[in-house]
């Protein structure tokens, strides 16, 4: 990791107490504002922007992903107005896509040393392919999905791929009793049948809480408080101090499979060796937790990645839109 330490210990300086904001709601917006405010998004790509969604307020669309999936669960901000245009646009949305959760991620095992589109991990439907997909619409492409819904999509997954655990994931073996459990490190000793924590989200180190929603969500809040401007002018700097070693270089449509390539290397430190695995539980034969023991300075050893893996993001998603071919319709 390059990042400045003086740019961390000003990191823990703005550090506030924990609070329930997340990767979903504090870490989207952050990314999609700092692209925004970034001098080195094109006059070209702001033009587009514009036209498509009316303003430039890139932040304000981030999270519609995540919105649209909640409406799959009867929850979120959408369902609160069911005779709502939005709330009917989502509804469309998810009967034209009914696949779209699975957007959002990847499961590539620990070990993994490259995203391989092909591989028996991926997915027509995974996160690389509908950035992809995303970035064809917006190039004018014909598709059910309106260029605004690609470009929400867009901006979110670019946020999502960065998260090592959209990426990468825990693959197990248990003992007789589907107890015991014993994390996979080789990736070639892993296949598809076997049982995964789904990106952390089966790891629980309290009884409530969870391995990926602390990277979400805990970790983020740590970074800059509640306050996504913040969070957004500080991924800004460490961007801009990182901008020739992050650049992502090559042909723009491989670079969703580098950035998911980076993120499963990011994965392999996310489950820190020295997490202890303790009890397993079962619902209709599926895994449904694992209960684990974080390590007592795991949140110091890993806010580093966290930064930089955000600052990332918005660096990658400026330079991504950059190089769209936009079209106006
Ligand atoms: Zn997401």
């Amino acid at each position: 990791m390059k990042i400045a330490r003086r740019v961390l210990s000003a990191v823990a300086a703005l550090t506030l107490a924990t609070c329930a904001y997340g990767f979903g709601l504090q870490g989207h917006k952050a990314i999609a504002e700092a692209a925004r405010m970034s001098h080195t998004l094109s006059p070209q790509s702001r033009a587009a922007i514009k036209q498509i969604i009316g303003n430039d307020d890139l932040a304000a669309i981030a999270t519609w992903a995540d919105e649209v999936r909640d409406v799959m669960r009867d929850t979120g901000p959408l369902v609160q107005d069911k005779n709502s245009p939005a709330y009917e646009e989502a509804a469309r949305f998810i009967k034209d896509f009914p696949d779209n959760p699975s957007w959002h991620f990847v499961n590539l095992p620990l070990g993994s040393t490259t995203y391989d589109a092909n591989g028996p991990f991926a997915g027509k439907e995974d996160i690389v392919h509908k950035i992809n997909d995303c970035i064809a619409i917006l190039e004018g492409q014909a598709s059910k999905m309106t260029r605004a819904q690609a470009l929400r999509f867009l901006v979110h997954l670019v946020g999502d791929i960065h998260q090592p655990l959209h990426v990468g994931t825990g693959f197990y073996r248990f003992d007789r009793k589907g107890q015991s459990p014993m994390l996979v490190r080789d990736p070639n000793e892993v296949t598809s049948a076997m049982r995964n924590d789904r990106g952390g989200n089966l790891l629980f180190y309290t009884d409530e809480n969870e391995l990926h929603g602390y990277w979400d969500t805990v970790l983020v809040s740590q970074i800059a408080g509640p306050n996504y401007m913040r969070l957004a002018k500080f991924m800004s700097i460490v961007a801009g101090k990182n901008s020739s070693a992050w650049e992502s270089k090559g042909d723009y449509r491989q670079w969703p499979g580098q950035w998911a390539t980076e993120s499963a290397k990011e994965a392999n430190h996310v489950y820190d060796t020295r997490i202890k695995f303790g009890a397993v539980t079962y619902e209709d034969k599926k895994l449904k937790s694992i209960r684990i023991e974080l390590p007592g300075d795991y949140q110091a050893a890993q806010l580093e990645r966290e930064v930089v893996q955000l600052a990332k993001a918005a660096l990658h998603l400026v330079q991504l839109l950059n190089q769209i071919k936009w079209v106006n319709k």
